[in-house]
């Protein structure tokens, strides 16, 4: 729909804004000739409108040598070194440039890489200050390993080699006895695409945990059981109209990269409507404000769907062509004819109930803000776009299907893979293959992804302290990597009492940069670098193309350009803080160092090649055959390889894996690697394919056949198309049959789009086959007397989990949570702002003061979930500026914690650190919520059911009580939800093939074992 016309005056304040700049004189503080290119024809920003503003930032071809302009009073300004890195300041991968003082050596400043694709030269808050986080005087600069009892904060410092040489010991003895079955990576976030996975391949582990389930395993699952990929990943700038469920603009994934996009559309006009119970800045600025009953955005988004098919609204043909509607009306209508017309007859009658009325009822937003959301979803057509991750999917049990009734929308608008519309993000995502890569673990780890859970997305890696409580396993090795289960995670006390049971937990090793709460719990703390001190690529999904960023650890860059030697990362990082890619060879050489385990031929390369070089013989091709990738005589010495380095890995990723980068490279007389240090990013491709209507090439359609619309062949399948079983004669699925064209189709069983999913009928749950509402476990009908709805998972713009907490300007600017109440509830209540209110859970409450807003719903409350955090020891183990001191006692299962105190200034290398003029760092809300797993999904459904009292006398905020019995039986009473792979699997595997995991285990491994035979690992 092309954007309507306006008179200047009408036009949103954004675009009038971006009018006057372009009629303004641009200053220049660069003097290297053209603005937005350099004479070399290096842009230094993007074209289009978006171009607009960048014009301070420095060509790339002075990176070497940026002097900025005088300040007032001095005769010359300062001279840099200009390096680029990613953020790791949240998943957006945004580029930085970091400004190294010439004269100093000092990292002053961290600002936008402006050829950066995704970014374009902006970040948000958070990007600049990964500066502090680089001289934050609290943060951990040398191994420290544990000297007391586990958490009685008594800790050594030793060298790097007294720790890798422990704990490579105890993974080999794992390794030859157990296969390993007891060495576990838990991640939070990974901020890299694919290093860390290969590592515990090559270990030949299925040892990857994550946290995926307390975050996007409800929009993962929805999105996934419509398409086989499981992101989305909008062209909001092409976009008409744009839906976001929750704060997306200014808090969500990917939000600077994404909210840059989305002013874009809105300067030409585009709308933007908002599903959010709360008037968070996004809602506030939205043209529709849809401020839904958590829990029940999927009937409004049914009412919408219904709008659609009844108003005719819809995109027949696509509808015909891509959606499994003959595989439904197959197993579900057999008595009608099989035809189109006979499923567009039934499409009608599906959806019948979910009126208007119905959607407002339900969800009390107001009917005519519904009706004029499907008025814009239908009027946008193909310029459809939307974006859940979180918010709707994470708050509520049956939330994966908020998402499902989502994608209904851009399936019946045809919305996918078009200009404006819905994009799966393995279309715009590029991650090179790594070289050498090892096959998938051929065993099954059952405390990642137990036998209830055939469906979740993907580990049920909160589940952990319950399943180790119920023996079903043991860790000898419990890796914890930018990850703080204790605080993140809900029911942190089980977490507590799982890690200082050395019987469940035999060693933990905390990989972090910064003190946690987890790490203070660990056997060895090992100190690991930000967002400036640590090689990763990553690839991120900000738009309709595909790029590829490079992490790089600048000092170290720094040193190449001025010739100085080093050894590695840790000569050029502060302290001895490593980057972990160098870690995890060092480590996997220790773990193998006669190469007998097979292990170490992963992490080696000819002894021969210069560091860096490429070399085709480490390629994939090298290990297909299981061959190692180079000769290797093991008895007769290792002269012939040496270990592998950061530069022969990222050099071979560069040469082989990223199309257009060699080209570019040699264009500048650069090798890949040389280039992506250079600039930090590479912009593969501004024209991502619609891979579903791929063209199967002739060459691999040979001996054809057509089965139930699924083309198969004898040229060996394909990775990307639909994921249906070889025939019996050997041919394998290329693509489907649409209109008698082999298209490449999805990766679903059916190749098609799964309207009508399969696997949710045959893996037990056929009543969900369909997109369709399920009722919150915090619906309005499902609370207890007294009971109302606790939204305990919104983000704010500055601060994000664990990893903001030891950024100072970012703390001063949010540094508490308290709880949003509207007036009539507060009132009903008898509180004020700034009064205590305890907050009742199943498990415990918990205390925290007021803040009166009509910014919510009046039938429910809010906390974000940044804040709380909290350490024992006054004089460290914790970020100081951001969190309170704290007195644990437990009895038995009954835990209490008491605030001593909250932050104050203090003494340090910073002087602002006795400038810090807040106390109160708020609640750690998580730690009294109960698990909730969605029985499907194994989503944690955050949203709560609580009751609120007045806080008592001898109430502090930040109190806390918990009972983790009480906590266990709830874990029980969910898994009692699950429809687990015994007696549900229709073909006595784990878990269905075709839906993606982390790791990819053998065939054998997903076979499922008896009944009974539940953990084999500690025989
Ligand atoms: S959005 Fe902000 S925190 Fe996230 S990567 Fe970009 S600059 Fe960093």
């Amino acid at each position: 729909m092309p954007a309507p016309n306006r008179s200047r005056s009408d036009r949103p304040l954004g675009a009038r804004l971006l009018d006057a700049l372009r009629g303004r004189p641009r200053r220049l503080v660069s003097d290297a000739g053209p603005r937005y290119a350099s004479p070399d024809g290096h842009r230094t920003s993007f074209p289009g409108p978006s171009e607009i503003g960048l014009d301070s930032h420095p060509p790339s071809t002075r990176w070497d040598d940026w002097q900025e302009p005088a300040a007032p009073g001095t005769a010359t300004g300062r001279r840099y070194d200009l390096v680029p890195t990613l953020c790791f300041n949240c998943e957006s991968a945004c580029g930085l440039l970091a400004y190294i003082d010439h004269d100093s050596g000092v990292i002053r400043k961290l600002e936008g890489n402006p050829l950066h694709p995704g970014s374009r030269g902006r970040n948000c808050a958070k990007g600049p200050a990964t500066r502090n986080q680089i001289t934050d005087p609290d943060r951990l600069l040398y191994p420290l390993k544990r000297s007391g009892a586990r958490g009685a904060g008594e800790w050594t410092r030793v060298s790097w080699d007294e720790a890798l040489d422990d704990i490579a010991g105890r993974i080999r003895k794992d390794l030859l006895q157990h296969e390993g079955r007891h060495v576990v990576y838990h991640v939070g976030r990974p901020g890299e695409d694919g290093f860390t996975s290969r590592v515990l391949q090559a270990w030949g582990i299925d040892g990857h945990n994550s946290h995926t389930n307390i975050c996007s395993s409800n929009a993962r699952a929805g999105y996934a059981f419509w398409s086989g990929i499981d992101r989305p990943s909008p062209d909001f700038a092409g976009a008409d109209f744009i839906l976001l469920l929750s704060a997306h603009l200014e808090t969500g994934h990917y939000f600077n990269p994404h909210a840059q996009r989305i002013v874009e559309a809105r300067a030409r006009g585009a709308k933007v409507a908002v599903f959010d119970p709360r008037l968070s800045n996004t809602a506030s600025g939205a043209d529709v404000w849809l401020p839904s009953y958590p829990g029940t955005e999927a009937a409004v988004l049914l009412a919408v769907a219904r709008h659609l098919i009844v108003s005719g609204a819809w995109d027949r043909t696509f509808v015909r062509r891509w959606w499994n509607w003959e595989a439904y009306l197959r197993a579900e209508r057999p008595e009608l004819e099989p035809t189109f017309e006979a499923f567009e007859s039934v499409l009608h009658d599906l959806y019948r109930d979910y009126t208007f009325a119905f959607a407002a009822e339900e969800s009390g937003v107001p009917q005519e803000r519904i009706e004029e959301l499907a008025h814009l979803v239908a009027r946008a057509g193909t310029r459809f776009a939307s974006y859940n991750w979180r918010s709707a999917g994470a708050g509520n049990e049956g939330g994966w299907q908020v998402a499902r009734c989502l994608m209904l929308l851009h399936a019946l608008t045809g919305s996918i893979g078009t200009p404006g519309g819905f994009w799966p993000n393995s279309w715009t995502k590029h991650v090179p293959a790594p070289p050498n890569p090892a096959p998938g673990p051929s065993w099954w780890q059952e405390l990642h992804m137990p036998r209830e859970y055939p469906l979740a997305f993907f580990e049920m890696s909160y589940l952990l302290p319950h399943l180790l409580r119920e023996g079903r396993g043991t860790i000898d090795v419990y890796f914890t990597r930018v990850y703080n289960p204790v605080w993140t995670n809900p029911d942190g006390f089980s977490w507590l009492e799982a890690l200082t049971d050395e019987s469940k937990v035999g060693c933990h090793v905390a990989l972090t940069p910064t003190w946690n709460e987890t790490a203070w719990y660990a056997d060895y703390v090992l100190p690991m670098g930000h967002a400036s001190e640590r090689h990763d690529v990553q690839s991120q999904e900000t738009g309709r193309a595909q790029w590829i960023g490079f992490r790089q650890p600048v000092m170290r860059a720094h040193y190449e350009r001025t010739g100085r030697a080093f050894r590695d990362t840790r000569d050029v990082n502060p302290g001895e803080v490593w980057e972990e890619n160098e870690f995890w060879i060092e480590l996997s050489w220790r773990i193998d160092p006669d190469g007998s385990l097979g292990i170490r031929r992963y992490f080696e390369v000819p002894a021969d090649t210069p560091d860096g070089a490429s070399r085709p013989e480490t390629g994939p091709d090298a290990a297909a055959d299981g061959a190692p990738p180079v000769a290797v005589d093991h008895q007769a010495g290792r002269s012939t390889v040496r270990k592998m380095t950061v530069d022969d890995y990222y050099g071979y990723l560069f040469d082989h894996g990223v199309p257009g980068l060699p080209e570019a490279a040699a264009r500048e007389e650069l090798t890949p690697l040389a280039y992506m240090r250079r600039y930090g990013a590479f912009e593969v491709t501004t024209e991502p394919s619609a891979r579903y209507l791929e063209e199967v090439p002739e060459a691999e359609l040979v001996d054809r056949v057509v089965r139930d619309g699924i083309v198969y062949a004898r040229s060996g399948g394909t990775s990307y198309g639909p994921k249906a079983d070889s025939l019996p004669d050997g041919r394998s699925p290329v693509g489907v049959d649409v209109d008698g064209r082999a298209l490449r189709g999805w990766p679903t069983p059916s190749g098609k789009l799964e309207f009508y999913s399969t696997t949710l009928r045959d893996w037990g749950w056929p009543e969900v086959a369909l997109p369709t509402y399920l009722k919150s476990h915090i619906h309005k009908d499902r609370l207890g007397p007294g009971e109302i709805a606790l939204l305990p998972n919104f983000r704010l713009p500055v601060q994000i989990h664990t990893r903001s907490a030891n950024s100072k300007w970012l703390d001063e600017i949010a540094h508490t949570n308290p709880l949003w109440i509207h007036p009539r509830r507060a009132a009903e209540l008898g509180v004020q702002t700034g009064d205590l209110v305890r907050v009742r859970t199943h498990i415990g409450w918990f205390v925290l003061p007021a803040w009166v807003t009509e910014g919510i719903r009046p039938d429910i409350v809010a906390c974000s979930h940044h804040f709380g955090r909290w350490r024992l020891d006054d004089a460290g183990g914790g970020n100081r500026a951001m969190s309170s001191v704290v007195g644990l006692e437990r009895d038995g299962s009954t835990w209490r914690m008491t605030r001593k105190h909250g932050a104050r200034p203090f003494a340090s290398s910073d002087p602002d650190t006795r400038r810090i003029w807040w106390s109160d760092v708020g609640v750690h809300q998580n730690i009294a919520f109960e698990v909730h797993p969605d029985p499907i999904s194994g989503q944690h459904c955050w949203h709560q059911a609580v009751v609120l009292e007045r806080a008592q006398p001898s109430d502090r905020s930040g109190d806390i009580h918990v009972d983790t019995d009480l906590a266990h039986e709830t874990y029980r009473t969910w898994l009692a939800k699950t429809r687990g792979a015994h007696g549900h699997s229709p073909d006595g595997t784990r878990r269905p093939r075709w839906l993606p995991r982390p790791l990819h285990p053998t065939a054998e491994a997903y076979e499922l074992p008896m009944e009974g035979d539940r953990v084999a690992v500690d025989d």
